[in-house]
């Protein structure tokens, strides 16, 4: 017996040294977005291979969800979890990871991590998968790597966690009519939304510029209206083309596989067809579906908004319905997109049929034609069990009565619709839009407009003051808008897309009030997750933001700000590189002709980021 102390010893002495290890840093909690509450406590958890998962038997929702932390421990470690389907009471004394339904409400879990087990407890599925999701955030940001790592002490750190999303529709777009991204590219892009515990993707398939889904009855539409004969290069009125043919489109199978890789993900797709306008690719397969006041009709090679829309003919009709009969076969979502935006009505003011419609029904104008429009096809949409979401525009001449709205001409459209109750996404440009600037236009590639940086889009409040307390609950979400004009590859997608859309991911679903300081802390730990998941995000993060303004004709006002926290900036005026021996910006400075002010941030005395500049 007694020679069995020292062994106790040395087991408590390899505890001790492991304990002090110095290659690991304790872990700051770091979860975006943001959970409703949050206690960190002392101590860890520590996965190792003989860690088991207990769930309860029979619940294959839970069982799939549980099965994305498994994903990443065989990828980043080596080896998963077993996973007992059982009554977990049973195994109540045995160190794992419990997994238990306590009737939460469907997105909402409770994370307690302690030395001895973890104890996730949710109301379904989606709970349990948002649960996951934070839990691989606990874990060093290592368990995102796409390879083996090893050396790394796979802890949780000592929490309790309560958590549920602020609003029911967490949405991202991506435009995929004016650039076409291959279902591979989708699956990647939907991966980082739920990580973002972002839950709807608002798939934009159809345009002027080119027509992407399937549709069987209508072969044409992508045999023919998937191409356009070339682009323009640089901005829509550059004159200049690239004379090169540009298509592609998603065929049924892939659709059907795409909506169940985004399903297991708690994300549902929400399918956009463009109506009355955008349309000009539909109109250049089956002409007879515009005013046909033209001889031909082609697909659009440059941005923008185009006249030829659909008429509004028994024909134009029975082919968006005959449309959407194939859409509701492929996506089970309740909610489809419309569209019905920028509609002009110049070719339904020379068309002797719209005309004679507009006087048949008694209309005033051609804002209350859009509306009739809009208002037939919910009533069919209606009638198959499906809702439809539009954008502002679906306003004019009076709204549809079940319509929901996505507003993106700034706030007003949400506003009015929120007041005559009707539920509202927020989705407003120039805010949401990650089409447009976030550093400074000088040193980033072409854009929209803008800038529209990481900290507008953060501080950006989606329930406008204005609305009552009773009008504020007609908000039901955020959306991200990806406009792909100047996003030609998924590599741009991914830069403009993120780190910014993870400031709306957090605005959609942590209900507490905002703390840009503590956001950048725990961004930057998160971006290593991005980093690992290879996604091209942009790194303005780090990098100075110089602005110049006006002040007189021999003088502007230089400010300067930096993203990244606990960072200094140091500038100089003279040309020279700044250094961590040049003088630290404090505020606002005159800048006289022939400066240049040149900047970049230091943190404990290395340079975090690019040198960046700006001439008088
Ligand atoms: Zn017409």
């Amino acid at each position: 017996m007694t020679n069995r102390i020292p062994h106790i010893f040395s087991a408590v002495l390899i505890l001790l040294v492991a304990c002090s290890r110095p290659e690991q840093a304790p872990q700051v909690i770091s979860v975006i977005p943001q959970p409703a509450f949050i206690q960190q406590s002392e101590g860890v958890f520590s996965i190792d291979r003989k860690t088991s998962i207990f769930v309860e038997a029979g619940d294959s929702s839970v069982i799939r969800s549980v099965a994305f932390l498994n994903d990443r421990l065989l990828k980043a470690a080596g080896y998963s979890l077993p996973v007992v389907a059982d009554d977990p009471l049973r195994h109540a004394g045995e160190k794992g990871i419990f997994v238990l339904d306590a009737g939460l409400k469907a997105e909402a879990y409770h994370l307690v991590v302690e030395e001895g087990r973890v104890v996730l407890e949710h109301g379904g599925g989606a709970g349990a998968f948002y649960g996951v999701q934070t839990l691989l955030q606990l874990l060093p940001v290592e368990i995102f790597s796409e390879k083996r790592v090893r050396g790394i002490h796979w802890e949780l750190p000592c929490c309790d966690i309560e958590d549920s999303p602020r609003f029911a529709y967490r949405g991202m777009h991506l435009d995929c009519c004016l650039h076409f991204f291959s279902i591979d590219f989708l699956k990647k892009y939907i991966d980082v939304m739920a990580l973002h515990k972002v839950n709807r993707f608002h798939w934009h398939l159809t345009e002027d510029q080119g027509w992407r889904l399937e549709i069987k009855k209508y072969p044409l539409l992508t045999e023919k209206g998937q191409w356009r004969k070339e682009t323009v290069i640089g901005s829509l009125s550059s004159g200049f083309y690239d004379g090169t043919p540009y298509g592609g489109y998603y065929s049924q199978e892939e659709v059907r596989d795409l909506v169940k890789y985004a399903a297991e993900r708690y994300v549902t797709i929400i399918p956009e067809i463009e109506l009355p306008g955008h349309a000009l690719a539909a109109i250049a397969c089956y002409p007879e579906l515009s005013c046909g006041l033209e001889d031909h009709y082609e697909t659009a090679t440059k941005w923008g908004i185009f006249k030829q829309v659909y008429c509004p003919k028994e024909e134009t009709f029975k082919f968006l319905e005959d449309v959407f009969d194939e859409v509701f076969e492929l996506f089970p979502s309740e909610l489809v997109h419309v569209g019905g935006d920028e509609c002009p009505k110049a070719s339904w003011k020379k068309c002797p049929h719209c005309q004679a419609l507009i006087k048949k029904l008694g209309l005033k104008d051609e804002f209350e034609l859009q509306s009739w429009f809009i208002q037939r096809m919910e009533k069919y949409i209606n009638s198959k069990g499906h809702q439809i979401i539009g954008w502002d525009e679906i306003l004019q001449g009076g709204l549809a009565p079940n319509a929901k709205v996505m507003s993106w001409l700034g706030e007003e459209g949400g506003i009015k619709a929120a007041q005559q109750h009707h539920e509202v996404v927020m989705a407003p440009y120039p805010k949401y839009y990650l089409d447009y600037w976030q550093a400074d236009p000088d040193s980033e590639p072409l854009a929209m407009g803008g800038p529209t940086t990481l900290r507008t889009m953060y501080e950006y409040n989606p329930v406008p003051e204005v609305l009552s307390a009773e009008e504020s609950k007609y908000i039901i979400g955020v959306e991200g808008c990806v406009w792909t004009e100047y996003m030609p590859t998924p590599a741009r997608v991914e830069y403009m897309a993120w780190p910014r859309m993870c400031a709306i991911a957090e605005s959609g679903w942590t209900k507490a009030g905002k703390d840009w300081g503590a956001f950048t802390r725990r961004l930057e730990t998160h971006l290593g997750r991005l980093d690992r998941m290879d996604v091209g995000y942009c790194k303005a993060f780090y990098d100075p933001f110089i602005e110049l303004h006006k002040d007189t004709q021999y003088s502007k006002i230089a400010t300067i700000s930096v993203d990244a926290p606990d960072a200094e900036i140091h500038y100089t005026l003279d040309g020279s590189t700044p250094t961590v021996q040049s003088p630290i910006y404090t505020g606002p400075f005159v800048v006289n002709r022939q400066q240049r002010v040149s900047a970049v941030a230091i943190r404990n005395g290395k340079t975090i980021g690019n040198i960046r500049y700006k001439d008088f």
